[in-house]
C-alpha cells in the first residue's frame, strides 16, 4: 500500500492525504501493517485508512525525537525556533482551506467556521509562540558579596502529546507550537477518528525546515500507540486533551519514570444569566457557548442557570436564536453551524442522554430546529435540544454529555447561583451574565473554574492560559503558560569566593 491516497473532498478538488506515520520528516508504514479507518461523520462512509502505530512504532519515534532533541533541537537558538515557527505559520496561512476542509471531512466540522475562526487562531498561536521562542528568561537572586544564583528555564527534552478528536488539528497546535517554542521535541498522537488533518500538516513542518525528528507524528488506537506514549521511559513530558477518565490511566502511566503531566480533561460549565444582564446577548453567547462544534466542546455550557424573575424571558430568547443562527446540516454548506456528531458512537450515546433525561427522569424536553434536515441525511446527525427546570442532582446537569444538549435550570440570588454553578464534579469554563460590575467580579472569583467569562462565553484567547479546576485537568497551556508547562526550572548557584 502506498504512502499517499488521493482523496476527493465534496468540493470536488483532490488531494494527496499521506497516510504513513510521521518520523523523522518521513512517512513510513507501521511495523504491524496495521490499518484504522476514518469515517466520514457526514454521510457514514469510510474516507481512507491510515496506519496505525504498536509498542515498537513508537519506540521508533521516541528515539528519533531523542536524537533530535540531544544532537540538533538543543542546540538551536530561541531565533532560530522563532523563525521556524513564522515560516510555519506563513504555510499554514497559505493551505488554510485545504486544512480547514480535511477536518470538515475528517470531523463534520462546518467549512466556514472552520476556516474562519479555528485555521485563524492556528495561525495566530503560531505567530504567538514563534515570537515567544527567544523570549524564555531565567532570573537572578543576589546572595551575598560573593554568592547569587540564577535560574534558567529548560525543555523537558522529549515531549509526548496525545489529542482528542473534537478540534483535530487546533488541538494539536495548541501543544505543537507551543512545545517546539519552548525547546523539546514531540511526539503527537491524533485521536484515532481524525488523523487527516494532522498528518497533512507533517508535510508543513518538513516545508518550513524543522529538523528530522523534533516533530514526530503518529495515528494509532489510545490503548496501544496512547497507552506506550503515556508509559515511554524515554519520554520526559506528557501533555494529553481527552476526557477525565482516559486522563487518569495517563498520569498512572506516568508515573513508571515520574514523567511531568499536563491534562486538560471535561468540562460541565455553566453559563449563569442574572435578570439584570442583557438578556438578548446571554442568549447569543449562551447559545454559541453550547452549540458550536455540535457541543462537542470541553468548555460547552452545557448547564444555563437562569435567574428566576427572568427565565421564562430568556427561555423564549434563547429559543429564538437557536432557530436563528444554529441550523444542522452538511458541513460544506454555507447555511450549517451545527454539523454532525464525530461518530455513531457519540451519537448513541448522546441520544442515550436525552432518552434518559426524557423517560427515566421525565424531564421537559424542547427539540429546536427542523428535524426533519438531519433526519434525511445518513451521517450522525443530532438537533439541538433543551432540557428545562432541570434539578442539580439530575445525571443530564451532572454528566458531560458532548453534544448539543443544553439543561436550563432556575436560581434565586447570588449565593443560590453560585452554589449551583459549583455543584459537578468538573471546573473548565464558566459565564456570567450580568451588567453590575461589582456582582460580576466577586461572581467571577466565586466560581470553581479555569476560565471565567463575564458577559461572553467560550470566547478564548491564545494569549490567556487556558486549564481546568478538579476533575477537568491539570496545568494550564497557551499564554505564558504555554511555555511554562514545557520548561523545567534549574537553579545555578555561584561562589565568587576562594573559600
Ligand atoms: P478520549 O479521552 O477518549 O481520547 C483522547 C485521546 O486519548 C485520543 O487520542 C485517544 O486515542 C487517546 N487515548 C484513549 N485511551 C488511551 C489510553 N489508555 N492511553 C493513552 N491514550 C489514550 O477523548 P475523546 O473522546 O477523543 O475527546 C472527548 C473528550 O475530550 C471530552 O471529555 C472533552 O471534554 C475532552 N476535551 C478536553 C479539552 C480541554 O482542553 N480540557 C479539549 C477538548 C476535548
Amino acid at each position: 500500500m502506498s504512502l499517499f491516497t488521493d482523496i476527493k473532498l465534496p468540493t470536488g478538488e483532490t488531494y494527496k492525504q499521506p497516510i504513513g506515520l510521521f518520523i523523522n520528516n518521513e512517512f513510513v508504514k507501521s511495523h504491524s501493517d496495521e490499518l484504522i479507518e476514518t469515517i466520514n461523520p457526514t454521510n457514514g462512509e469510510l474516507i481512507t485508512s491510515v496506519y496505525a502505530a504498536n509498542e515498537q512504532d513508537i519506540d521508533i519515534a521516541v528515539k528519533a525525537a531523542r536524537e533530535a532533541y540531544e544532537t540538533k533541537w538543543s542546540k538551536t537558538s530561541g531565533v532560530e525556533r522563532g523563525e521556524l515557527l513564522y515560516r510555519l505559520a506563513e504555510l499554514i496561512e497559505q493551505e488554510r482551506d485545504i486544512l480547514a476542509k480535511i477536518d470538515s471531512l475528517d470531523a463534520g466540522k462546518p467549512y466556514e467556521s472552520n476556516s474562519q475562526s479555528d485555521l485563524s487562531q492556528i495561525i495566530e498561536l503560531t505567530k504567538y509562540f514563534a515570537g515567544y521562542s527567544d523570549k524564555i528568561k531565567g532570573s537572578y537572586l543576589p546572595i551575598s558579596d560573593e554568592k547569587f544564583v540564577y535560574e534558567i528555564k529548560e525543555p523537558y527534552g522529549v515531549v509526548g502529546q496525545i489529542v482528542p478528536w473534537n478540534y483535530p488539528l487546533a488541538m494539536a497546535s495548541w501543544k505543537i507550537q507551543s512545545a517546539l517554542a519552548a525547546g523539546n521535541t514531540i511526539v503527537i498522537k491524533s485521536a484515532e477518528n481524525t488523523p487527516l488533518s494532522l498528518l497533512y500538516f507533517g508535510q508543513l513542518i518538513v516545508k518550513a525546515g524543522f529538523p528530522p525528528g523534533v516533530v514526530n507524528i503518529i495515528s494509532g488506537l489510545g490503548s496501544i500507540a496512547g497507552s506506550a506514549i503515556a508509559s515511554h521511559e524515554d519520554v520526559d513530558k506528557i501533555a494529553f486533551t481527552g476526557s477525565t477518565q482516559v486522563g487518569k490511566h495517563i498520569q498512572q502511566a506516568a508515573t513508571s519514570n515520574l514523567k511531568a503531566v499536563t491534562l486538560e480533561c471535561g468540562g460541565k460549565s455553566p453559563s449563569v444569566v442574572f435578570k439584570d444582564s442583557n438578556l438578548s446577548n446571554a442568549a447569543k453567547w449562551s447559545a454559541l457557548g453550547i452549540f458550536y462544534n455540535t457541543g462537542q466542546n470541553c468548555t460547552a455550557n452545557s448547564r444555563i442557570l437562569v435567574e428566576e424573575e427572568v427565565y421564562d424571558e430568556f427561555l423564549t430568547l434563547f429559543q429564538e436564536e437557536i432557530k436563528k443562527n444554529w441550523i444542522v446540516g452538511d458541513p460544506f454548506d454555507d447555511k450549517t453551524t451545527v454539523g454532525p456528531l464525530i461518530s455513531k458512537v457519540q451519537l448513541d450515546r448522546v441520544q442515550s442522554y436525552i432518552k434518559h433525561g426524557e423517560e427515566v427522569e421525565k424531564l421537559s424536553k424542547l427539540e429546536v430546529g427542523d428535524s426533519a434536515i438531519y433526519k434525511e441525511q445518513k451521517g450522525w446527525f443530532q438537533n439541538p435540544i433543551i432540557f428545562k427546570d432541570v434539578p442539580t442532582d439530575s445525571k443530564l446537569f451532572q454528566e458531560e454529555i458532548f453534544g448539543p444538549v443544553v439543561t436550563i435550570t432556575k436560581f434565586s440570588g447570588f449565593e443560590d447561583g453560585l452554589t449551583k454553578a459549583n455543584n459537578t464534579k468538573y471546573g473548565l469554563g464558566s459565564a456570567v451574565f450580568t451588567n453590575n460590575i461589582q456582582k460580576a467580579h466577586k461572581f467571577g472569583r466565586g466560581l470553581k473554574a479555569g476560565t471565567v467569562w463575564i458577559n461572553s462565553s467560550n470566547d478564548e484567547d491564545i494569549r490567556a492560559s487556558f486549564g481546568g479546576y478538579k476533575l477537568s485537568g491539570i496545568g494550564r497551556e497557551l499564554g505564558e503558560s504555554g511555555i511554562e508547562v514545557y520548561t523545567q526550572t534549574k537553579a545555578i548557584h555561584v561562589n565568587l569566593s576562594e573559600e
